[in-house]
């Protein structure tokens, strides 16, 4: 194993060694791993921004269609500096499987654009989207590949989406996931990866003997996903402790206040300065003893450097693939259980998929339909997931995946791709 891990993998490498395992011990003959492995489309577009003070600057935009054998390709838009095809590729890979688990009927994308939200005036961010919408809409349908907000994207870029993939096509609501509800968003799409990991660790703790009152809980990014996540565990009960974002951490070990850290967070556009806690430096936030640890900002923040210092009773992946393979095998080997990404986080997919459906019939949910189908398929996933790793006596990614792919490959073999 410890060979494996001598040259630093690509993150598309980390998921598929993650999906390598699944494959082999589901005994996939090479050329059908292969091709439920590598990606069906990719597309990179050169995208022109015009900022506002005159000065031209150049990104690069990707659009990655993994796999589309279950339905339409389905993926969010990431706006931040890191992006490139490399990591589209793994986040595309990781919707397949996330699609999957979840059981609903959608393939896997993902897209971006290499350029840094927070320097961006609104004007130019919305330059920037509609520009890179012309660019890929070729790639798009309502059918084929239905993007949805990411890291670094959100409700009113969808928006922008929406209406510049219009102008061409006609008013097509169902294109994009996570639009303002005023433009047929579905209610509670914002708060959906949230909430699902919080049914999520419901379930875990009772799985895993962690009693989710009064239970420490450490969350790393306080974007959308970390910021619901901490609201829904606060209100059941558990003690949000340590809080860390890309520019500062801070602790209180007493429970943090959440509602008031939301609206530090919406005037400061960061925790760190928090009145109503101490400081903690960034790094530490993964040595901060805890029941409940939760990434749930960018990929590969847990490895090989840091994950020896991780005290935590319980691990949920609020982010795409945030452990790498070599970290994740000492977690499997220290016995801290990781709920993965493509369970964990995919209640925000799963929302999407509920917004399209209204938008394909014009008929909209009230809060507590989206709430109650949520639950439901989160729990199902939940069951799916555990009963696949236990029949497999594997750890719960491994089960996932195991569920995902073999899902994939049922509908590729039904369809003649293979035999
Ligand atoms: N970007 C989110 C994810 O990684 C949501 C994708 C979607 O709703 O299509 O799951």
């Amino acid at each position: 194993m410890a060979d494996t891990f001598r040259r630093k993998m690509t993150a598309f490498e980390e998921v598929n060694w993650q999906y390598g395992k699944a494959a082999g011990l589901l005994e996939i003959p090479e050329a059908h791993a292969s091709i439920m492995r590598n990606c069906y489309r990719e597309l990179k577009v050169q995208v022109v921004l015009h900022r506002d003070d005159g000065r031209i600057e150049e990104y690069f935009g990707f659009r990655v269609q993994h796999n589309g054998t279950r339905g339409p390709y389905k993926g969010g838009i990431r706006y931040h500096p890191s992006v490139d095809m490399d990591e589209v590729r793994a986040l595309a890979s990781l919707m397949t499987w996330k699609t999957a688990v979840v059981n609903i009927p959608y393939g896997g994308a993902k897209g971006g654009v290499n350029c840094d939200p927070k320097k961006m005036s609104e004007n130019e961010l919305q330059t920037l989207t509609r520009t890179f919408t012309r660019k890929i809409d070729m790639a798009l349908g309502v059918y084929r590949d239905i993007p949805a907000p990411d890291v670094g994207t959100n409700a009113k870029v969808m928006g922008w989406l929406m209406d510049e993939y219009g102008r061409k096509h006609g008013y097509s609501p169902a294109i994009v996931t996570g639009k303002p509800v005023a433009l047929g968003g579905s209610k509670g799409r914002e708060s959906a990866t949230g909430l699902g990991v919080f049914f999520i660790a419901q379930r875990a703790c009772r799985d895993f003997g962690v009693a989710l009152q009064g239970a420490r809980v450490v969350i790393q990014g306080f974007g959308n996903v970390g910021s619901w996540a901490a609201r829904y565990l606060h209100d059941a009960g558990a003690k949000v402790i340590a809080v860390a974002d890309a520019e500062g951490g801070v602790l209180e070990e007493r429970g943090l206040d959440v509602a008031a850290l939301e609206a530090h967070v919406r005037e400061k556009k960061t925790v760190a300065g928090f009145a109503k806690a101490s400081p903690l430096p960034k790094e530490r936030i993964f040595e901060t003893p805890c029941d409940i640890l939760i990434p749930a900002a960018l990929n590969g923040v847990i490895h090989e450097q840091n994950v020896g210092a991780i005290n935590a009773r319980l691990i949920i992946e609020g982010a795409n693939n945030p452990i790498n393979p070599h970290a994740d095998h000492i977690l499997a080997q220290r016995k801290i259980p990781v709920v993965p990404d493509i369970l964990a986080n995919a209640g925000g997919v799963t929302v999407s998929y509920f917004e399209w459906v209204q938008d394909l019939y014009s008929f909209f949910w009230d809060p507590d339909m989206v709430r109650t189908q949520l639950q439901r398929t989160i729990r199902h996933a939940y069951v799916d997931v555990e009963s696949s790793a236990r029949r497999h006596d594997t750890d719960l990614r491994t089960g996932a995946l195991i569920l995902a792919v073999g899902r994939v490959q049922e509908a590729t073999r039904i369809r003649g791709i293979f035999p």
